[in-house]
């Protein structure tokens, strides 16, 4: 007996354990389907959803987001992680609402064009809601992918990725190109897991070559270790008798760009220096505070707050639209790092 097709059997699965009640799924619009699939990145569905109602209440077109300050952007996004996805987000936004109506681009061409949207993700925005026949190319699909026909190499590797996509652009059906799609995100995040697959369970199980040969989890195969250095990073944590801190916004670019964190210095031992002469605090009272310890994809950080009580001091703050006290409530509003806002909320 031949085996049904392999995007027949994965739309009957569908059909049957799909998800079907997701948010964005609600409201299949291109600006929704964006949305979601950049939250969805390096990212769990659980920890998405509430980022994205808060965000589709707030930014309910394109239009709205492209016309935010950017801060109010960075606000809603704290804690999601990976900020540069949301300052791209504002970018591209801006872009449409200049140049395209307001509107998602309808060619993969003029979507991978726009800042943030790789290659997958264009193909998200064409199949789930263009409906056209569009492969993907996210973690999940790579790992059914190299299961199923039993790839071997890093997925991140050129070759091999350009391997992937052509076993996924002849898997595509010519039907319910969205549904097939959402099965291939669904079967990865739901059967074919990273450590656990349900074999047992799956519809791809009588020809998936990585089953048969008794190895899924052999599949995909990692990347290349390479060493991740530790860099050490001191913070000014200035709280005024009245309770205000001091933040400053970071540069545009690099990590953590454009939210507002604490003056940070690289050597403990300027920060009488930085204290007095560019910030204008006293440091009679400085009380080290706990090592926070961050981990990027490139580097550890190891975060030395230091805590310093002082007396309020505006004078200088005028000169420095990057620099400024806030209240403990106002402060919780803005743009932060996660490390950031756990400690902002400690000194409460
Ligand atoms: S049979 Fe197992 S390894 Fe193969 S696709 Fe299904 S869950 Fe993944």
């Amino acid at each position: 007996m031949t085996n049904p097709l392999f995007s027949d059997r994965l739309l009957d699965w569908f059909d049957q354990h799909g998800r079907k009640d997701l948010p964005w799924q609600q409201q299949p619009s291109p600006y929704h389907v964006w949305l979601s699939e950049i939250m969805l990145q390096q990212t769990q569905v659980s920890t998405v959803i509430p980022y994205y109602k808060k965000f589709t209440d707030r930014f309910t077109t394109i239009s709205a987001l492209a016309n935010a300050p950017v801060d109010d952007v960075l606000a809603l996004w704290t804690g999601l992680g990976y900020y540069a996805r949301a300052r791209n987000l504002h970018k591209a936004a801006i872009i449409m609402e200049e140049s395209h109506q307001g509107q998602m681009p309808t060619s993969l061409d003029e979507l991978v064009a726009l800042p943030g949207i790789g290659r997958s993700t264009a193909g998200a925005i064409m199949a789930l809601a263009h409906h056209q026949q569009f492969p993907i190319l996210d973690g999940n699909v790579k790992r059914v992918l190299t299961r199923y026909s039993a790839i071997a190499g890093w997925p991140g590797n050129k070759q091999i990725e350009n391997k992937l996509w052509l076993i996924a652009e002849a898997l595509l059906p010519e039907h319910r190109i969205a549904n097939y799609i959402q099965a291939q995100m669904d079967l990865g995040a739901t059967l074919c897991t990273r450590s656990k697959p349900n074999c047992s369970s799956c519809p791809l199980n009588g020809d998936c070559q990585a089953y048969l040969n008794g190895n899924p989890t052999d599949y995909p195969t990692s990347k290349p270790k390479k060493h991740i250095p530790t860099r050490q990073s001191h913070w000014i944590v200035a709280q005024a008798a009245t309770g205000e801190i001091l933040l400053e916004r970071r540069a545009a670019v690099g990590i953590w760009g454009g939210l507002w964190s604490f003056p940070e210095l690289d050597n403990a031992k300027d920060i009488d220096h930085i204290c007095t002469k560019h910030l204008s605090i006293t440091t009679d009272s400085v009380t080290s505070l706990h090592t926070i310890k961050h981990v990027f994809s490139h580097f550890k950080l190891e975060i030395y707050p230091h805590l310093i009580q002082c007396e309020l001091n505006n004078n200088y703050i005028a000169e420095n639209k990057n620099l400024s006290w806030y209240k403990i409530d106002e402060a919780l509003l803005l743009g932060l790092p996660a490390p950031v806002k756990s400690l902002i909320e400690s000194l409460q």
